[in-house]
């Protein structure tokens, strides 16, 4: 994006939350059952059936509420929302209107560089899914025929509503990973993208860099994964840019994202948005909840990420950025600590650093979950341990490293059965290293010429001939041992 303009974004983020039962009636709410086994009259709105207030999902969503740092109001009431679609029997949804149950709450992000900014948090409301079709072609206009499977219909949802305060793709993606991971945290929901738990409506504008005021937006549907949030918005501020650049004015939309394809199309314009026609639903009471209440659930929640990150720094002395990867998954600061509980507080950067640069990589290469750590904390203690001994070089660390991924065996055992130990023997290591200068006469003589660089090239020779196990301390000095030897008899 040209420096000349800002971009705005603002994120509603449905969510739906993992309660044993839906949230008005006592079907299962569970995902990939068979289609329409889990309904019955009060979620297919079958004539004279009745809601009724599922008290755990009332619960999930204070507790989300509160770890995403809202305040609860006291008093909260639902209301429908008219609308008519066939995955929704009813022809409303039941929502939360000008009573929602959180409010003013707050995430923050860390940026790569280290910086943090806050993220507001307007509203969250408790209102029910709808169920899901499914079309027979590839999407809805190119379907002869659509089904539907009500199993969703009544799954309890929080809408997340963030104020206008993100202002890049990286930043609506740094937030969308942070609110996945405290709702996971806190155990609220599975925060599923691949499985629908979690999906965003993107509201997206352009302003001059500088002006106070917003730009007129374009709302984004549809938008299933945290790189299609990515796409959509990079997609979103270059169309606006370019009609602002044309001297044109922007139209606020909502627009359907196919991600695809890379492009969003109108769905809707302004003149004919939508008139839900909100009122109070008369089948369900008003929400109360004493101080008692709350604090009760306040207590329920586990230690988050934000806590746990302030720990890694203030005890261990990481930075912002790698404690924030760190925490991001609560398996991972589980094995942070652990791993450092076992090599020593001193460790505490070296664990890091393996954790982030090592470990996160042969995961994400293998696609692993953080419920599938390939590597104990045990087992890194132990290889850092060879390290400290001398037993193994840093660099054949790596070695290491990478086999105790592939075979599941400690690090002490495969350095025994592949012959890795440290070449630390002067003797052994002067002699190899009188051979490679002996043999590489011409960079001999680049290095007796002044070329520095030179006895660098003989310390990688004497690496390589050792398999990178020679004692990195006295391979330099070997090798300078070895060139003054050679210098001296000619
Ligand atoms: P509505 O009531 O029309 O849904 P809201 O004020 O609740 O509008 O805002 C919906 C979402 O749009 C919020 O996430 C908000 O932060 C975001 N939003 C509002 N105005 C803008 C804007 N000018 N640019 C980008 N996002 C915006
Ligand atoms: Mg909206
Ligand atoms: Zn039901």
């Amino acid at each position: 994006m040209t420096a000349k303009w800002e971009t705005v974004i603002g994120l509603e983020v449905h969510v739906e939350l993992s309660t044993e039962t839906k949230v008005w009636c006592s079907c299962k709410n569970e995902f990939g059952a068979e289609p329409n086994t889990n309904v019955c009259p009060v979620c297919l709105a079958l004539p004279g059936s009745l809601p009724v207030l599922n008290a755990q999902a009332l619960e999930y969503a204070v507790k989300a509420g509160l770890a995403l740092n809202c305040k609860i109001q006291r008093y909260s009431k639902f209301d429908r929302k008219n609308y008519f679609y066939p995955d929704n029997p009813s022809g409303y949804q039941i929502s939360q209107y000008d009573l929602p149950l959180c409010y003013d709450g707050y995430v923050d992000i860390t940026r790569k560089d280290g910086t943090s900014r806050r993220i507001r948090i307007k509203r969250i409301h408790l209102e029910n899914d709808a169920g899901k079709l499914v079309h027979a072609g590839d999407d809805v206009a190119a379907a002869d025929t659509s089904l539907v499977d009500f199993n969703r219909a009544g799954v309890p949802l929080i809408e997340i509503v963030t104020e206008p305060d993100i202002r890049s793709s990286e930043e609506a993606d740094l937030f969308l990973n942070k609110l996945r991971s405290i709702l996971k945290y806190c155990g609220v929901s599975d925060v599923k993208m691949e499985e629908g738990s979690m999906r965003c409506d993107v509201n997206v504008s352009v302003r001059p860099a500088g002006s106070a005021e917003f730009g007129v937006r374009s709302e984004l549907k549809n938008v299933n994964s945290f790189s299609a949030v990515v796409r959509g918005i990079e997609y979103e501020q270059k169309r606006h840019i370019s009609i602002l650049e044309e001297g044109g004015a922007v139209e606020q939309e909502t627009r359907s994202w196919r991600d695809a394809q890379g492009i969003s199309v109108l769905l809707r314009s302004k003149e004919d948005a939508e008139d839900y026609r909100y009122f109070p639903e008369p089948d369900l009471p008003p929400v109360v909840l004493t101080d008692e209440d709350v604090e009760r659930v306040r207590a329920s929640l586990p230690e988050l990420p934000d806590a746990i990150m302030a720990r890694l720094m203030s005890d261990y002395g990481l930075s912002a950025y790698d404690a924030s990867i760190i925490v991001a998954e609560k398996e991972y600061a589980d094995w942070f600590l652990r791993a450092v509980e076992l090599a020593g507080r001193e460790s505490a950067k070296t664990v890091a650093n393996w954790q982030i640069n090592e470990l996160n990589r042969v995961m994400n290469e293998k696609g692993l979950g953080p419920d599938q750590i390939p590597v104990t904390p045990e087992q890194l203690a132990g290889m850092l341990k060879l390290i400290e001994k001398g037993t193994i070089t840093g660099k054949i660390a790596k070695t290491v490293f990478e086999k105790m991924v592939e075979s599941g065996k400690d690090a002490e055992t495969i350095v025994k059965e592949e012959g890795l130990t440290q070449v630390a023997d002067e003797g052994e290591l002067l002699k190899i290293a009188r051979e490679v200068v002996a043999a590489n006469p011409k960079v001999f003589e680049d290095w007796k010429s002044g070329k520095q660089s030179a006895a660098q090239w003989f310390v990688g020779q004497l690496m390589k001939a050792t398999r990178g196990r020679a004692n990195p301390q006295l391979a330099l000095k070997l090798v300078t041992q070895a060139l003054e030897e050679q210098a001296g008899q000619q």
